[in-house]
């Protein structure tokens, strides 16, 4: 592959977790795939010494895998221990063992050029699995190939444990077995080619509160192993061997970066309310356990989102509801006397494919996801909702369920909820009897009908990542139509408009925890609609409450009123942006701004 050596080289993707770093770059693709070379086996001596070369290989694979896995532990990384657990069972598989010997005695070969065979035999049955989930165990099957293949051919190892310095690692993507793989304290930063804000990598950028620029389309074709680059999260940009002056341009601006981070802090102890006294909740999305210090850090006055389909993250059996409610209390026990609001599992769409029976879709963000599936394999759905309720007992608990799109889908969540109210009261087991049960409003369906579906539920909490998608008809993880993925497209407010005032008549409470929610920029038209409760990445709680706490609850009501008037985003966002400027001059969180 031909690198282009130019300097100074920008790329633009999308930053998902705000910060600047500069670093050597490590590249985790690339250096990847081992070219066994072929030679014939003279004797039976030559081939006994060939089998055992292979078995030694494993044998130490297998070590190297378990000395991650206790590594992993120590960490607390239990996620990506199973990851490893995946990992280990290929190493002791049968056919793979016994394929790659008996190519070995029967041709004759060396053992690189046996295995090379067995994994391009097995690639391809796994490639015509019909089970999404086992399909997505190709990647694994290739990692530890390709490190059985290392091991058997005594190369250099492209791995982390040689680099002594804190790196930014560059990839194409990185899969939960890659990041398994990494040791996270040398990492600074991430890029990648492909991925949005809901890929793998963004969301462990965020629940590790490393900067990360995603969907980088080629970057790591431009980047050599060693190379100083700058991660911008703040811009989503990548710069590739800058120049000097570029450099100490980007080291001002990360001083200034962690200036300014410094100086939100100094909101941390106050109250989210405009100046003159409107309220609004700061809460946090969380995904896994480990984000929960940067919640407290940040200060949210709850958890609005625990997405919680990473308890069903490469696995080989479905969570069972201990696995459930031992995670629900560790999160509730650090979050309480404040709210954790849970959500079932919302798998399928662009959600990570676990050991969900979910067959292939031709469009699977429309397909048996979220609820549909729930309601489909209601057993499932109650070993989650039982431990959810058992969890109420520990602390403030909410119930949320995902993507509802009519009222049927209420009556039926109530009916299981019920039964398995009654199955705890049966068994003297303790929850709360009054726990809250809240929708997203995420299907344009749910908001059309938002005054029926407000009689029957708590609260009200908006899913703009999907509702745009659905609303829009774009798909929110193609970069071709990203451009089109517009928060100020006068369809969306006016439905979020919607949402509110369908809430509010309703006398009920309505949240945002879409990622709209955490974006400054947006703030004070949320603010004009009269939203109750924002919940987004811990790391922008304190930008929104800086920016709650500089604008007017009866300004940002007129403002909304004349934003509504246009006819196009690019309008509303210039009449924004100048609006904006010219009220609240400084005062606002520059950074975010500078978008
Ligand atoms: C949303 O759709 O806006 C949302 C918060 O849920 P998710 O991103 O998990 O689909
Ligand atoms: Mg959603």
């Amino acid at each position: 592959m031909s690198l282009n050596k130019q300097n100074n080289m920008r790329f633009k993707g999308e930053g998902v977790f705000s910060g600047i770093v500069v670093g050597k770059a490590f590249l985790v693709d690339r250096g990847k795939v081992e070219i066994p070379s072929y030679y014939p086996l003279n004797n039976k001596e030559e081939i006994e010494k060939e089998i055992k070369k292979f078995l030694d290989a494993l044998e130490l694979t297998r070590q190297q895998l378990l000395e991650t896995k206790r590594g992993l532990e120590k960490k607390g990384y239990k996620e990506a221990g199973f990851i490893i657990d995946s990992h280990l069972m290929i190493v002791d598989d049968n056919i793979l063992i016994k394929e790659t010997t008996n190519h070995i005695r029967k041709e004759k070969v060396n053992a690189a050029w046996a295995l090379k065979r067995t994994l391009k035999n097995l690639q391809t049955i796994f490639s015509e699995i019909e089970d999404e989930y086992l399909r997505e165990r190709k990647n694994d099957l290739d990692y530890v190939g390709q490190r059985i293949l290392r091991n058997l051919m005594g190369s250099e190892k492209p791995d982390m444990e040689k680099v002594t310095e804190k790196v930014i690692i560059v990839a194409n993507d990185l899969s939960p077995a890659d990041t398994a793989h990494l040791d996270l304290d040398k990492v600074l930063g991430f890029v990648t080619d492909i991925g949005g804000r809901t890929s793998h990598t963004a969301i462990m950028a965020r629940a590790l509160g490393i900067p990360a620029v995603v969907g980088l389309e080629t970057i790591t074709n431009q980047v050599q192993n060693g190379d100083t680059i700058i991660v911008d999260g703040v811009l989503g940009e990548v710069i590739v061997r800058p120049s000097k002056k570029i450099l100490e341009e980007y080291l001002e601006k990360k001083e200034k970066y962690k200036y300014l981070e410094k100086e939100f802090l100094k909101f941390k102890p106050l109250q989210a309310e405009t100046r003159d006294g409107y309220r609004v909740k700061l809460l946090a999305n969380i995904e896994i356990t480990e984000e929960l210090p940067s919640v407290i850090y940040h200060g949210a006055e709850g958890i609005g989102l625990y997405r919680t389909e990473f308890l069903y993250l490469n696995r080989t059996n479905f969570p069972s509801e201990d696995d459930h409610f031992q995670i629900y209390r560790k999160v509730i026990e650090k979050i309480s006397p404040n709210p954790t609001t849970i959500r079932t599992f919302d798998l399928g769409g662009d959600k990570f494919i676990s050991r969900v029976p979910i067959a292939k879709e031709m469009n699977p963000a429309l397909g048996l996801r979220a609820i549909r599936f729930c309601l489909k394999e209601v057993e499932v759905f109650k070993i989650q909702i039982r431990a959810i309720l058992r969890a109420s007992a520990l602390g403030k608990v909410r119930i949320l369920f995902p993507m509802i799109s009519g009222m049927n889908e209420i009556y039926q969540i109530k009916k299981i909820m019920s039964e398995v109210k009654d199955e705890l009261i049966a068994q003297g087991i303790p929850f709360d009897p009054s726990i809250e049960v809240g929708i997203m409003v995420e299907i344009p369906s749910a908001v059309i009908i938002a005054d029926l579906l407000a009689q029957e539920v708590d609260f009200f909490s908006i899913g703009t990542n999907d509702l745009i998608q659905y609303l829009l008809a774009i798909d929110r993880v193609n970069e071709h139509v990203s451009y089109l993925y517009k928060p100020l497209h006068p369809a969306v407010l006016r439905i979020i408009k919607k949402i509110v005032e369908a809430a509010h008549s309703a006398g009920i409470k309505v949240s945002m925890c879409g990622e709209m929610a955490g974006e400054p920029f947006y703030t004070p038209i949320l603010v004009g609609f009269g939203i109750d409760e924002l919940s987004m990445n811990a790391q922008s709680i304190l930008k929104v409450k800086k920016t709650i706490r500089t604008i007017n609850y009866r300004e940002c009501q007129q403002l909304v009123e004349k934003i509504l008037e246009f006819s196009t985003a690019r309008e509303i966002e210039n009449f924004l942006q100048k609006e904006l400027s010219s009220r609240y001059s400084g005062m606002l969180p520059d950074l975010q701004f500078s978008k």
